[in-house]
């Protein structure tokens, strides 16, 4: 099919091959016809399958310069809002229409004016209703209402946001959700707020014969120094690589680096302007490995990833096929590399249950044994609750002394295991120098003797002057 089938404005046609399209993809096929005779609809289509001009392009056109705000779309993630706001500003500029980006975690006051002047917003649940409360957003005049990445929205909790921030928009407009898969919640969402929508289903973008599947069963020690095996020895190309927490994911991402490799961290805990120059620097392939978890991941564009490495298997299968449907786009080839270790069993177990995912085993290469640490910044330390570590500490397991700043130089010093009543840590809490039992008793004696305090603070003159003995709290002994 060629877009001019589609019937879509001159201008935007225009716009269209400008971008590079040559043809459109089947989510466009399918939504434009639709979404141009006023139909709502309810999509199923993963990211990078060219949804947001599916749903940009005939909602652009139908839309008036300078008549207010027309379109609302809400987006999970602040990144999705930037790479939708992209679209429509891309194509947009030549209808003479302007789109603001209204997410948190930047200065709320720049957005007052953009809101003033726009015709699209497009923004995540919590700024949209902060400005609702705020009444600085008039939506008395939209017209679309799209919900993308409804499935995400969900798992994400914002479920509520969502229907909190519909009720201020006009009944009469047209609704548009779209969804990398359609679950309960879609349905929920669709029945509440659509009216009669038409569904739509693709098949996903990834080349399924195009992409290998493999992963390697280790011990937990050998985990680190495979990954970095395998990134150093597979050759070029983006990589993913995603942990289950956002810790993790910094912990990764610090010593992959101090291996040289050049890796950025992406995780919601970020500061957005982070987010986005870890994500510029991967585009730019100045960076050529992102550490992800699945939450930031989720709807980013990236084009051309070559490797997905699970370095944590995902609870669900869901998961693991978003995930690996990054890779192996528009009939590139791809590689989804797991690493499994025996707490992941249960996880991988339900992996290969639920799909016939054809994951092949791999033999455990010749691997250089890296160093791998679990310090965070600041001298802090993940297993003391991130709390900063005082000089050296014994553990009574036996251990290594830490220092505070730089990796470990693997020259640290083994220390025996700690005896029972030994000193512990630093001496703001060493108790080995508190009095003993014996010795205070005794003080205290010494100080029943007349001129003599002692160690009570009773001294002399207060005894004459007839002062009432101090009491003492509770004291540490040692014994
Ligand atoms: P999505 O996140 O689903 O909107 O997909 C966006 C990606 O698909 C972007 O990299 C677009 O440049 C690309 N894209 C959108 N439409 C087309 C098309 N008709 N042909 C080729 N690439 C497209």
């Amino acid at each position: 099919m060629k877009f001019e089938e589609l019937n879509i404005h001159p201008i935007l046609l225009k716009q269209v091959y400008a971008a590079g399209y040559k043809e459109p993809t089947l989510i466009q096929e399918k939504c434009i016809p639709l979404i141009k005779q006023g139909r709502d609809v309810v999509a199923q289509s993963e990211t990078g399958s060219g949804k947001t001009v599916a749903f940009g392009l005939p909602v652009l056109e139908q839309i008036k310069p300078r008549e207010g705000l027309q379109v609302l779309v809400l987006t999970p993630t602040r990144e999705l809002c930037v790479q939708v706001s992209d679209v429509f500003r891309q194509f947009g500029r030549a209808m003479k229409v302007q789109t603001a980006s209204i997410y948190g975690g930047v200065g709320i006051t720049p957005q007052f004016d953009a809101l003033q002047r726009c015709e699209i917003v497009v923004g995540t649940p919590g700024r949209i209703l902060d400005h609702i409360q705020r009444g600085t957003i008039d939506f008395s005049r939209v017209r679309f209402l799209i919900v993308d990445e409804v499935d995400k929205m969900a798992e994400m909790g914002f479920m509520e946001q969502i229907e909190d921030i519909i009720i201020h928009v006009p009944k009469k407009r047209q609704t548009l959700l779209f969804s990398a898969t359609l679950s309960d919640e879609v349905d929920i969402l669709a029945e509440r707020h659509s009216n009669s929508p038409i569904k739509i289903m693709t098949e996903a973008y990834v080349s399924k014969d195009k992409m290998r599947q493999v992963y390697y069963n280790v011990q937990p020690k050998e985990k680190f120094s495979l990954l970095v095996h395998l990134l150093k020895s597979k050759g070029p190309g983006l990589k993913l690589i995603f942990c289950a927490t956002r810790i993790e994911v910094d912990i990764v991402t610090r010593n992959l680096k101090s291996q040289g490799i050049k890796v950025a961290a992406i995780h919601g805990g970020l500061t957005q302007s982070k987010r986005l120059i870890a994500l510029n620097q991967l585009r730019d392939e100045r960076i050529e490995a992102l550490v992800a978890t699945d939450v930031a991941a989720r709807g980013l564009d990236i084009p051309h990833v070559r490797f997905i490495y699970n370095y944590d298997v995902p609870k669900t299968s869901g998961e693991y096929v978003h995930r690996i449907g990054r890779t192996a786009r528009a009939g590139k080839s791809g590689e989804a590399i797991t690493i499994l270790t025996e707490r992941d069993y249960e996880n991988f177990d339900s992996v290969l249950r639920d799909h016939e995912l054809n994951i092949e085993p791999q033999e455990m290469p010749k691997i250089i044994w890296v160093p791998f640490t679990r310090r965070i910044e600041g001298g802090r330390d993940e297993r003391f609750g991130g709390r900063r570590f005082e000089g050296r500490g014994f553990s009574r397991e036996g251990g290594r002394s830490f220092s505070r700043e730089g990796p470990r130089t693997g020259r640290e010093r083994e220390f025996p295991p700690r005896e029972r009543g030994s000193r512990v840590f630093s001496s703001r809490n060493d108790f080995s120098r508190a009095p003993s039992r014996e010795g205070f008793e005794n003080r205290m004696k010494e100080s029943e003797a007349p001129g003599r305090a002692g160690y009570t603070g009773y001294s002399d003159r207060n005894r004459r002057r007839g002062k009432p003995r101090p009491r003492f709290g509770k004291r540490n002994f040692r014994n």
